[in-house]
């Protein structure tokens, strides 16, 4: 399904290259997620080929993906292992972002790409219990205080997804002397900084995304990249693409299982296998249909994002593709495992992982009820 969305070499390359690494990631998945262990042979790996330099810009050393051949690459990835991508899709999502848009002034720009190629790993450490999601505008709990030219930041955030490997944290604080909400890239092994592994959920499991503890945490003026004086969820962001890709692939994965089971398995009731059965058929003909809605939705969005001139017209598509793929991947995985049956229910059998991995996507970034009202206020022209 996926070729008809292949344009270029590049793509077909990287995809080759992923593909070699099928069976090797999809060997540890029920392994991560039975003992949420983060899979860090699989993140070395993708960082040992490159991959994680792929949305760094060409001029930045990197190898200047833009946000659709990203779907394409992590999609892939998801369909071999859910943890992994998500993970590292936050990596590759950041990059893309913070590069594209010059986030950062020139001098941390260019550092951190050279980290980046060294093979830095960083996420966005935003969320925390009080605030909630971050994308509904609450105040974080973390603060930044300036000290003898320094800033002090303390705070705890929750859900850092890949904390075992990340470099470098970008976290948010409250900077009351700008009034206004600032971003700091900090290091791993500054003082004050610890993991405290909380992450105990049922979807997701792998990624290990546990809870990070800032107790005065003292980074220069300069590391504070990034001053926001309104939500962050405001700013239309293609990277964040790599969400819904995540869940497209493991909707993929689902709906490639429940074809080998139904080709294969043939109960002594029957002359031939149960993909012959018009009941089964119909939930099959609906995940295709599904996926392939999704998809072509996802990939269109893409497409308009990643050219200038079309991406000014862009309002909500967005928050429309992550809402309409996520949805459509916890139905497909529904579908899949009614036509598995109660087999789909054995702890050793992927479909229920998928099942439980995602469910994550509705509590991934932008949430539902903020999509469908945004929708509702720009008809309404509010
Ligand atoms: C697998 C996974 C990985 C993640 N990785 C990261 C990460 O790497 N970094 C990171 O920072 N975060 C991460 N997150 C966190 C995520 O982005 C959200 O912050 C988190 O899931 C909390 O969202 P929530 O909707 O449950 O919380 P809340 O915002 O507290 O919402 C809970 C409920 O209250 C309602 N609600 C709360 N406030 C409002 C409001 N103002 N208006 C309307 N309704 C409201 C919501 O509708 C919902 O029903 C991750 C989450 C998951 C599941």
């Amino acid at each position: 399904m996926l070729d008809l969305f292949i344009k270029n070499e590049t793509q077909k390359n990287w995809l080759q290259k992923l593909q070699d690494q099928e069976a090797e990631f999809k060997s540890k998945s029920e392994y991560h997620d039975e003992f949420s262990k983060f899979p860090k042979e699989n993140i070395s790996r993708l960082i040992e080929m490159g991959y994680t330099e792929l949305t760094l810009p060409s001029a930045y050393g990197g190898g200047g993906l833009k946000t659709y051949d990203l779907a394409l690459l992590q999609e892939t990835l998801a369909r071999f292992d859910g943890a992994t991508a998500l993970s590292i899709g936050w990596h590759m999502g950041a990059v893309g972002e913070i590069f594209e848009k010059k986030l950062w002034d020139d001098e941390n720009l260019e550092l951190f790409a050279k980290e980046v190629q060294k093979g830095a790993l960083i996420n966005r450490a935003v969320s925390e219990a009080q605030t909630g999601s971050p994308t509904r505008g609450g105040r974080p709990g973390t603060i930044a205080v300036k000290k003898d030219g320094h800033w002090v930041i303390s705070g705890r955030k929750n859900f850092t997804t890949m904390s075992p490997v990340l470099t470098h944290f970008l976290v948010s604080a409250w900077v009351d002397e700008k009034k206004a909400i600032g971003f700091f890239l900090l290091h791993k092994d500054l003082e004050g900084l610890s993991i405290e592994e909380t992450w105990d959920v049922i979807s997701m499991r792998g990624t290990e995304s546990h809870d990070l503890v800032l107790e005065n945490v003292v980074a220069p003026n300069s590391k504070l990249v990034e001053i926001n004086h309104g939500p962050r969820g405001a700013q239309l962001n293609g990277w964040m693409i790599h969400i819904p890709a995540c869940y497209i692939g493991i909707a993929q994965a689902a709906r490639d299982y429940a074809i080998q089971f139904a080709n294969e398995y043939s109960p002594n009731s029957l002359n031939g296998p149960i993909s012959e059965l018009p009941n089964v058929q119909n939930l099959i003909g609906q995940i295709e249909l599904e996926l392939m809605q999704a998809r072509h939705f996802l990939y269109s969005a893409a497409e308009a994002y990643d050219d200038e001139q079309r991406r000014s017209y862009i309002t909500n598509e967005l928050g429309a593709v992550k809402h309409t793929v996520t949805n459509s991947a916890i139905s497909i995985v529904d579908k899949a495992m009614r036509i598995v049956g109660a087999k789909s229910l054995q702890r050793k059998n992927p479909l229920q992982r998928y099942y439980r991995d995602v469910r994550a996507g509705l509590h991934n970034p932008p949430m539902d009820d903020v999509t469908i009202q945004k929708l509702a206020l720009t008809a309404l022209n509010k």
